[in-house]
């Protein structure tokens, strides 16, 4: 694999919050970084040595970005993949055009990993209004998941009951474009949900973070910690599983496979994806190297970094108005008091319900003390929301 140095050029497709810090991480490391968004006000514009604000279906933006870096990675799996196989006719790409189309679709992702033995929630394609009707078989609570596209919970429907089937057949006929593709999963009655972080190297080389925990509101990631109070050997099987899937994928680069425990201990796959994830963005701060130092060393063929955790942690997501109760007046005085807390602002000008608007990662010496951290914080967030509780074990 062709090695490339710092002083060179890397560029990554998507300037969010995840092309911001991939491009702080190679900018540390002395590279220098193009950054395409077709978004003007993308935060990963403003840290970029060559920022390239153009939607991905420019042709002019293409062979500019194209002819400016020596390789190219991204920030999301809903980047066209199409745009990426044109790329990597002229630069390596990492992860693969060929890994991105597959894990871009939920349906398509599913079937590989059911096809190569791993273990994921029964399910079903869904093509027409009328393919619902397999919800009987799949049993309820189940749910129904656009094939592409979805992300945080958008795109995602419940189906408690036979009841509730014509009323979302009606809309899926009602409102949805031709062509569109649907799965149709069993609701998994999880334990925890977890996730691996794992990074591979262009040589086979891979290594997995210590799983954690994440807890979501309203599908959207609410709060990660980590360690997470698990038997060293379930532990262990978190890790090869998420490597297993990884190498099956040939994947070079970081990877997040998501997954549920179960209360017999059994785990189940929800979904993988190509890139940094949000549940590793206490890598920054509590590992000797982040997750996307880790993208940039898999992007450019350096040796992969250490993946242990220094110290307990505790992440959470500022969402939408809660940046206000956070980033000014009283609650940054409490926030820049908080021992081992560290504030991340990703400075998005506008403020919608639900986006996230930064993460604070609180470190202590023990995972209680993290966590007791945490709640000072949340009641500072959000005064009147209770806790998001955390299972014992
Ligand atoms: P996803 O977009 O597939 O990651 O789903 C977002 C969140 O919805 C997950 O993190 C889970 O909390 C929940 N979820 C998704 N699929 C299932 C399932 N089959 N059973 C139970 N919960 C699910």
């Amino acid at each position: 694999m062709q090695l490339i140095e710092p002083g060179m050029r890397v560029g990554v497709l998507g300037g969010g919050q995840l092309g911001m810090f991939f491009s702080l991480a190679a900018r540390r490391l002395g590279y220098q970084v193009a950054v395409w968004d077709p978004d003007a006000g993308a935060p990963g514009l403003r840290v970029a040595d060559l920022p390239i604000a153009a939607p991905f279906s420019d042709s002019e933006a293409l062979g500019r970005f194209a002819e400016s870096v020596a390789a190219v990675t991204y920030e999301w799996e809903n980047i066209p993949a199409s745009l990426v196989e044109i790329l990597e006719q002229q630069r390596p790409v990492k992860p693969s055009g060929k890994v991105l189309r597959l894990l871009q679709d939920r349906l398509d992702q599913k079937s590989f990993l059911a096809a190569r033995g791993f273990p994921v929630a029964p399910f079903r394609p869904v093509q027409s209004a009328d393919d619902l009707l397999a919800a009987g078989e799949i049993g309820f609570p189940s749910l129904c998941k656009t094939a592409t596209a979805g992300y945080d919970g958008k795109g995602q429907w419940r189906l408690s009951r036979a009841q509730d089937v014509p009323a979302l057949q009606e809309q899926l006929r009602r409102d949805q474009p031709a062509g569109r593709r649907w799965i149709l999963e069993e609701w998994v009655p999880f334990h925890k949900e977890l996730s691996v972080l794992v990074v591979r190297g262009g040589d086979g080389n891979r290594l997995a973070y210590p799983p954690v925990e994440n807890l979501h509101d309203a599908g959207i990631l609410r709060v990660t910690r980590v360690p997470v109070p698990l038997e060293s050997s379930l532990a262990e099987k978190t890790m090869t599983l998420a490597g297993s899937v990884v190498d099956a994928l040939e994947g070079v680069g970081v990877f997040c496979v998501e997954m549920f425990l179960l209360a017999d201990g059994r785990l189940v796959i929800n979904e993988v994806a190509p890139r940094p994830h949000n549940s590793g963005h206490y890598t920054l701060d509590a590992c000797p190297v982040s997750q996307f130092e880790q993208q940039v060393r898999a992007l450019c063929g350096l040796p992969l970094g250490e993946v242990r955790l220094l110290c307990p942690a505790v992440m959470v997501n500022i969402l939408g108005e809660e940046v206000h109760r956070l980033a000014s007046g009283a609650g940054l005085q409490t926030l820049m008091q908080t021992p081992g807390a560290t504030l991340h602002l990703y400075g998005k000008r506008v403020t919608r319900p639900g986006r996230k608007m930064g993460h604070v990662t609180l470190l202590a010496e023990d995972p209680k003390e993290a966590w007791t951290r945490f709640e000072k914080l949340w009641r500072v967030l959000n005064p009147d929301r209770p806790l998001p509780s955390v299972p014992t074990p």
